[in-house]
């Protein structure tokens, strides 16, 4: 129960930890690690890791047997309670061809019926909400049972296995949470997370000057796992290569964005060890993992992939597509045939030399993006940036054009022809709460556009920057 609570009042929560010293921030975050420790580590969820450890040796036999009956039972559930769904007839899966006669739902759709895909058949106390991005900045609330963070942690304790690490094996963790006050400019630019043997560190703050603190506090850390999103990782190995200094970790696990061959090598480079990147979604439908052999395996028990083209035709092994997911696991926001935006195809050829007949998938980068300097020194990736559009609902896309050194536009394309009052105050909300995390040397305006800026091939970066940094 303390989940779905701490979920819907994160903001609040947010500014009273803020404004505690460090020594209670410490403390805060690990009384949020402990709540997060009790679901993570649970028997429960061990129970789920084996299970998904013996699937490792299964054939494309038992693993295709596996997806058609979690296709049936996710079908069913969502005819019988989800009322988006209730209308689709009820099949009876022969094989994987038969769900071509369902719909293929787009993510405008799912913007449009937020709460008509909520199952019934859970209790709202029972049911996280959390918001997400997706590739345009155009948020979205999701909704997922509080038992899927079990398993979830389960898929992702088997990836970690692949590499070797343990559960509980101490971290080292660059992502979304706000660790740190925005205005802080000494160190400490990180917390500790007692209960998980866990550091997180800000990824609000990084800068020319806070770098050596950064490398230093990472170095006192060494040989431990390190985890974040991959252009935060990148800029601090930017830093790193830049001083000359290599801090040889356990593993690195990246997710929550793409992963760059050209940032891939500097993590490598500057972190040693092998990098394991992740696909997934907050929308929790589907899962690709990468292994220790270096490919990404789609992880069946979790949802079913399709990849099609522009006719909605399955598109032949390395050819690129779209994603088509329907989920095994969320069933408090089941998605049966969701395109979700993002693209890829499935690899051609041969066996993994893991040995794991788990397909083989390449996503494709989607979203190509600029980074923010802020005149004070700060360097923030357009996945610190996105954590401020989650709580925005009325937009089609959302970006922050950089125009000049010290100016910064968040423009906002709104789902309404015209904007109404909910687009205008969130657009209010993101333009004060970007002024607050940038701080007095950069100025921070806001405005609505009829189009994204788009570059070539049709790509919506998060940040435009339109001025060349010296
Ligand atoms: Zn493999």
């Amino acid at each position: 129960m303390l989940e779905p609570f701490v979920r819907e009042n994160l903001p609040r929560l947010q500014r009273l930890y803020d404004r505690a010293p460090a020594p209670a921030r410490h403390l805060l975050t690990s009384a949020r690690g402990w709540v997060l420790t009790r679901l993570r580590y649970s028997r429960e969820t061990f129970a789920i890791l084996d299970d998904l450890r013996s699937h490792e040796s299964w054939d494309g036999r038992q693993i295709a047997d596996h997806q058609l009956q979690n296709l049936q039972r996710a079908l069913n559930h969502a005819v019988d309670t989800v009322p988006f769904y209730a209308d689709y007839p009820r099949l009876k899966l022969q094989s994987f061809e038969d769900l071509c006669r369902l719909p293929v739902i787009e993510r405008e759709t799912i913007l449009d019926n937020q709460d008509r895909l909520l199952s019934r058949a859970l209790p709202a106390r029972q049911r996280i909400r959390a918001s997400t991005t997706g590739t345009t900045g155009a948020s979205l609330r999701v909704a997922y049972p509080e038992n899927l963070a079990r398993s979830n942690w389960a898929f992702l304790l088997r990836q970690r296995a692949w590499g070797n690490v343990a559960p509980r094996e101490p971290r080292v963790t660059l992502q979304g949470p706000r660790v740190t006050p925005a205005r802080r400019s000494d160190p400490p630019f990180w917390s500790y997370n007692v209960p998980e043997r866990q550091v997180l560190m800000s990824i609000f703050h990084l800068s020319e000057r806070s770098a050596p603190a950064y490398l230093g506090f990472l170095r006192r850390h060494r040989g431990e796992v390190l985890e974040g999103f991959p252009s935060v990782l990148g800029i601090l190995s930017d830093f790193a290569l830049e001083a000359g200094v290599r801090i040889p970790m356990r593993a690195t696990f990246t997710s929550g964005e793409p992963l760059y061959p050209q940032v891939r090598a500097k993590i490598e480079a500057v972190f040693g060890a092998g990098v394991f990147d992740t696909y997934g979604m907050t929308e929790y439908c589907g899962l690709i993992q990468e292994c220790e052999r270096g490919q990404m395996h789609l992880a069946p028990e979790y949802g079913f992939l399709e990849i099609l083209d522009e006719d909605g035709k399955p598109t032949k092994p390395g050819e690129e597509g779209y994603f088509v997911w329907t989920g095994f696991l969320n069933d408090a926001m089941p998605m049966i045939r969701y395109r979700i935006g993002d693209r890829g195809r499935w690899q051609d050829g041969a066996l993994c030399p893991c040995g794991r007949a788990f397909p083989l998938v390449v996503p494709t980068i989607t979203r190509e993006s600029d980074i923010l300097r802020c005149p004070d020194g700060r360097i923030f990736s357009a996945r610190a940036l996105n954590q401020l559009l989650k709580q925005s609902t009325s937009f089609r896309c959302c970006q922050f054009v950089h125009d000049e050194p010290n100016h910064v536009v968040v423009r906002a394309v709104a789902r309404q022809t015209i904007p109404n009052g909910d687009s205008a105050g969130d657009l209010m909300q993101i333009r004060s709460n970007l002024q607050d995390l940038l701080g007095p040397s950069m100025r921070v305006t806001a405005e609505f556009g009829s189009t994204p800026v788009t570059r070539r091939g049709g790509k919506i970066p998060l940040i435009v920057c339109e001025w060349s940094p010296p």
